[in-house]
């Protein structure tokens, strides 16, 4: 039994058309109407074959095919439908077409899993619009999604308003939970949205774990003085002391993580920000992100100690406040091992590799067993129209889904 790539990636176009904008960028917001559009198309081919799909409280769209044995807990696919503004054709709509491709896959083999089957295209993944996601996923995994009717979106629309659009309201969201006991398990198919897979031409990636996060907030204080009479003996550059502690940065993470351990400066702001003036305080957000939740804490002593120990060779102060933590999540040993088992089966060169980036399987993990499975991003590139993953990958992906779901059914 083999899945059709072809007919993948030619849905994977039809769904990136549903967000044609008149700006000519190609956009689907989470409630948006061209969102809402996709959802439509998506939810037309699952009925198209036999499936029905209803709209949960959190306004996930779940599509079911029955299985031999409806008492059992049902296998789980998905991913999202929504995008980042000029995003691309790939990022959350592959895992959502490709568990479609392997329902009808089975539809035409005549094949009937022992498990009911449910494709799930999750709510708000990327979460831009109100500055949170994975509100989907958090509502069916019991978590508090954390939304208000009355918050406002970027643009100052309600999102009471904004909701109506897939028929749900903020107080129903809890609803949504699913019974643990009702899932078998829930498998992901997503492109990477980094560069190993691509570099090492690999083309499926098996998902060990979700990289946790740890997140900062850093402030140098130094002392503001004029940037024309002041000697540089006689400075307190609060800017400089920063500059010189994110410089060691890469070598510290170097040095104490591995390959996958990542710490940034995203942002960064100085008072009184003039041209004339030397900056008497230095404020940024530092992120540390690793598998491993101890090597996480060793980086941030040693980023720690690096920050204290510049600052007191500059002569300014300094504090470093913890503001969130996010546990790496690993993937259920199980699911995994049927992944790679599919992989093998296949003959197709994978490598294990950990995720980087947040996904729906980040929030489902924590509830029910799950796996992912990556493709490669050429040249490592995401969330924007070069994203591009070639049709062969695409198909060894939903090949891999198609055969994890036949190894998790038995
Ligand atoms: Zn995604």
């Amino acid at each position: 039994m083999r899945a059709n790539g072809k007919r993948v990636v030619s849905r994977l176009e039809e769904i990136y058309q549903c967000g044609k904008k008149e700006d000519g960028t190609f956009t689907r917001m989470a409630f948006s109407e061209e969102d809402v559009r996709g959802r439509r198309l998506f939810a037309s081919w699952a009925e198209d074959l036999g499936m029905t799909c209803r709209v949960d409280e959190a306004g996930n769209l779940i599509a079911r095919m029955e299985g031999q044995d409806n008492s059992l807990p049902a296998i789980l696919m998905g991913s999202h439908l929504d995008t980042v503004p000029d995003g691309g054709r790939y990022d959350g709509v592959l895992g959502c077409v490709g568990g479609l491709e392997v329902c009808e896959t089975f539809r035409e083999e005549g094949y009937v899993p022992k498990h009911p089957i449910e494709l799930i295209v999750f709510t708000d993944e990327e979460g831009f619009r109100f500055g949170k996601g994975l509100t989907g996923s958090s509502a069916i995994c019991g978590q508090d999604p954390d939304v208000s009717d009355s918050e406002l979106d970027i643009y100052g629309e309600e999102r009471g308003k904004v909701m109506e659009s897939y028929g749900i309201s903020c107080k129903d969201m809890p609803k949504a939970a699913k019974d643990p006991s009702s899932v078998h398990c829930f498998i992901e198919l997503h492109i990477e949205q980094g560069a190993r897979l691509y570099k090492t031409k690999t083309s499926v990636g098996v998902v060990s774990s979700i990289a946790g996060v740890n997140r900062y907030d850093v402030t140098v204080t130094g002392e503001a003085n004029h940037a024309g009479s002041t000697a540089m003996a006689d400075r307190k550059d609060a800017l400089v002391a920063a500059a010189g502690f994110i410089n060691r940065i890469p070598e510290i993470t170097k040095e104490y993580g591995n390959e996958f351990t990542v710490a940034t400066v995203g942002t960064i702001k100085v008072t009184p920000h003039s041209v004339n003036v030397i900056p008497g305080t230095c404020s940024f957000s530092l992120e540390i992100r690793d598998q491993d939740a101890q090597l996480m804490k060793l980086i941030e002593e040693k980023l720690r100690e690096s920050l204290f120990d510049t600052c007191g060779k500059y002569g300014v102060t300094c504090t470093f406040v913890p503001t969130s933590f996010h546990e790496p999540a690993p993937m259920s040993e199980w699911v995994k091992g049927s992944v790679e088992q599919a992989v093998k089966e296949l003959g197709i060169d994978y490598s294990v590799i950990p995720s980087g980036a947040f996904h729906d399987s980040l929030i489902m993990t924590s509830v029910f067993p799950t796996g992912m499975i990556f493709v490669p991003s050429e040249k490592g590139i995401s969330h924007s129209r070069y994203e591009y993953t070639e049709d062969g990958d695409i198909e060894n992906g939903c090949n891999v889904l198609l055969r994890t779901v036949l190894n998790v059914d038995k």
